[in-house]
């Protein structure tokens, strides 16, 4: 029994057939996983192809621990994924909250030791405060000392409605105030 179930082991390895497209993307997905084991740090998953480097400009880069950055990586959730991921790094509440407005289906992993300690999922607020600039020039946030808020009216694409103009927000005009 052994031996047939060797045999198959082995009539499988030897195949060199073109791979299909779902095992490519398995060895593709197993790959990016080797790149780096974090021992402690965070782990920024399913974020959508393209925000990864939106997403570190915002945490900003640090002066020591390893990043590791996958781009237009095979996601099951989605077509392609970025993540990041950030040795000796924690996130805040306000952080994640910022993460949340460029990839509001991505998930948050704390690692220590190699081990995952804890994970969530992104979410919304229905409301945001004091932390979108408004692209409305006119806008008495833009001029007066109002702080802007934002109403959220999809989470997913990310589409927020300025609370004092009504200005439509897209995702790809979502801009944060500056030291927040
Ligand atoms: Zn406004």
């Amino acid at each position: 029994m052994s031996g047939a179930k060797k045999a198959g082991k082995v009539k499988t390895a030897s195949v060199k057939a073109p791979k299909s497209k779902a095992a490519e993307a398995k060895s593709a997905r197993e790959q990016s996983y080797r790149v780096a084991k974090l021992r402690t740090g965070t782990v920024i998953d399913h974020l959508p192809a393209g925000s990864a480097l939106r997403c570190l400009a915002l945490l900003g880069i640090p002066s020591d621990g390893i990043v590791t950055i996958g781009l237009n990586l095979p996601s099951k959730r989605s077509r392609r994924k970025d993540i990041l991921k950030m040795e000796n790094r924690e996130l805040t509440p306000a952080e994640m909250a910022r993460i949340a407005l460029l990839g509001p289906k991505a998930t948050v992993c704390f690692i220590e030791e190699f081990e995952l300690v804890r994970k969530l999922r992104l979410e919304l607020p229905t409301v945001i405060d004091s932390v979108v600039k408004c692209p409305n020039p006119s806008c008495i946030t833009n001029n007066d000392p109002v702080a802007p808020r934002a109403r959220v009216e999809s989470s997913d694409p990310v589409r927020l409605r300025c609370h004092y103009c009504e200005r439509r927000i897209r995702s790809d005009e979502v801009e944060f105030l500056h030291g927040t």
